[in-house]
């Protein structure tokens, strides 16, 4: 069956902010806050600057940071400001959110891009809601009937060959067919059938050939391609 995806992409976007202000700056450094911070050295600071993007630098000198110009710092690395760029664009984040990856730094744009779950059947981002089956994420939309191509997402749907099928097509092409009536039995809803060496019958269709009463549940003698009751059958030998 097909279970609804949650919100998960946007839960999983871990979206960071940066933060400027003294006090601020203060309490985040102090709590260890997964934030970025903005912030510039002060005349008499001189604490060692070493930019992240080091030969790459667009500074140009990925020691210096002379006073004035502002630098970013994110956990235990530093950025000049306009150095702190999403990996893939290199569109400076300035001041938009980021999201951080392993080692890297991603606008949110890029990043779903490259990480937002992707639709199985037209590779586009699924940016809520959703199905999964075997798996595998699909847009509510896409997630159809192999053969007729209606929606199957909160429908019934049966799968064969790990292809998912409607309740009424999977009954026209696969399922087994009632001997009287030629109709297929679906077994979906509970659909009561009798199976006899190789053929099935629908309960309502499996009847004595002579004289019509239901065998459900009785016995029965089979004559040619024929099932009868008991009493039809001693009779016929008289
Ligand atoms: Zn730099
Ligand atoms: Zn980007
Ligand atoms: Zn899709
Ligand atoms: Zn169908
Ligand atoms: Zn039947
Ligand atoms: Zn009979």
């Amino acid at each position: 069956m097909a279970g609804v995806l949650s919100d998960q992409f946007k839960r999983g976007l871990n979206l960071q902010t940066k933060t400027v202000g003294k006090e601020r700056i203060r309490k985040a450094q102090e709590n260890n806050e997964d934030i970025a911070i903005l912030s510039m050295d002060l005349p008499g600071e001189n604490k060692p600057f070493k930019c992240v993007l080091g030969p790459d630098c667009l500074f140009g000198d990925q020691y210096s940071l002379p006073l004035g110009t502002k630098k970013m710092e994110y956990k235990t690395r530093q950025w000049h400001e306009k150095c702190f760029c999403c990996v893939m664009c290199k569109t400076p984040i300035g001041t938009q959110s980021f999201i951080p990856r392993e080692q890297e730094i991603y606008c949110a744009k890029c990043y779903e891009e490259k990480y937002a779950t992707r639709c199985i059947k037209c590779n586009k981002v699924i940016t809520s809601g959703g199905v999964t089956y075997k798996n595998e994420p699909w847009h509510r939309e896409c997630f159809t009937c192999t053969n007729c191509q209606t929606s199957l997402a909160g429908a019934r749907f049966t799968s064969r060959d790990d292809k998912p099928y409607c309740a009424d097509c999977f009954g026209e092409l696969f399922a087994k067919r009632c001997y009287a009536c030629s109709r297929p039995i679906t077994g979906i809803g509970g659909t009561k059938f009798i199976s006899f060496e190789d053929r099935h019958w629908h309960n309502d269709c499996f009847y004595c050939a002579s004289c019509r009463t239901s065998l459900v549940g009785k016995g029965f003698i089979t004559d040619n391609t024929d099932i009868i009751c008991p009493e039809c059958a001693k009779q016929k030998l008289n």
